[in-house]
């Protein structure tokens, strides 16, 4: 199980310290769960010194798929690694929809991840129309497919696909359990096609999209869901701490 705090464009530097030591107080210590926090780039170094000494990691919300040049304004793979981060998230739906974030430019940075020895948590989700059309599993089968394209299952780092259907985010509407299931099943699926059994089982899929403290449990309860990606709540050290604690019950 994976629980990953998303924080978006949200908190300065003093705030981000701030969350971060009230995250590793709330959360301390974990049984069978991995955590992390995604702070803005800004804070990445101050974030990664506040949580030294616990097990909580440290991931970026973004990277170019470049190590470096005339690319003003961008951060790349080296570059995170450097203030610490384990993990990036790479093509979330903020990304795509506000950016201009195509499955191509997720695939390159993907590579570029990997090639860093980053762990990518490349996201997939399907629009509500898509849903209402009853094709949300060819829009993910085709994110995920390009996303991952040329990925063999001998990087060296590892992989996490986050499932986050676009109408649950920040919405207050999150995917039924048994809609979150059906996905995480088709996914599983994809994966296990293109990296084979042993390791396709066993790549963390995450859900995200309005996690709560109410309603974490009865996700992470179902059939690969195997923890989540969570904004809102995770700006709040006691909710978060309260969605690890329900990832540690399953
Ligand atoms: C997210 O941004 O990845 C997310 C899932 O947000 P929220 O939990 O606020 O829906």
């Amino acid at each position: 199980m994976l629980v990953a705090g998303n924080w978006k464009m949200n908190t300065d530097l003093t705030a981000a310290r701030q969350l971060a030591s009230a995250v590793v107080s709330a959360v301390g210590a974990t049984s069978g769960v991995d955590v992390a926090v995604c702070p803005p780039y800004v804070s990445l170094d101050a974030v990664f010194s506040a949580v030294h000494g616990s097990t909580i990691r440290v991931g970026a919300q973004d990277m170019h798929a470049e190590d470096s040049g005339a690319f003003t304004g961008a951060i790349s793979a080296p570059m995170l690694r450097s203030v610490g981060c384990h993990y990036v998230i790479l093509g979330h739906s903020e990304r795509r929809e506000y950016f201009g974030e195509t499955d191509a430019s997720v695939n390159a940075k993907v590579h570029k991840a990997i090639a860093a020895k980053l762990v990518p948590i490349v996201c997939v989700g399907e629009r509500l129309e898509d849903r209402d059309a009853g094709v949300q599993n060819d829009v993910v089968s085709a994110q995920l497919k390009k996303g991952l394209e040329d990925v063999s299952s001998a990087w060296p780092s590892g992989l996490v696909v986050a499932y986050e259907p676009v109408w649950a985010i920040g919405t207050g509407r999150t995917a039924s359990p048994e809609q979150a299931e059906a996905m995480h099943g088709h996914i599983r699926g994809l994966l296990v096609d293109q990296f084979g059994e042993e390791i396709g089982r066993h790549i963390f899929i995450l859900y995200g999209g309005s996690v709560k403290p109410g309603n974490a449990a009865e996700l992470f309860s179902r059939n690969d869901v195997d923890g989540g990606l969570i904004g809102g709540a995770a700006l709040s050290a006691e909710d978060f701490a309260a969605i690890v604690r329900a990832a540690e019950g399953v």
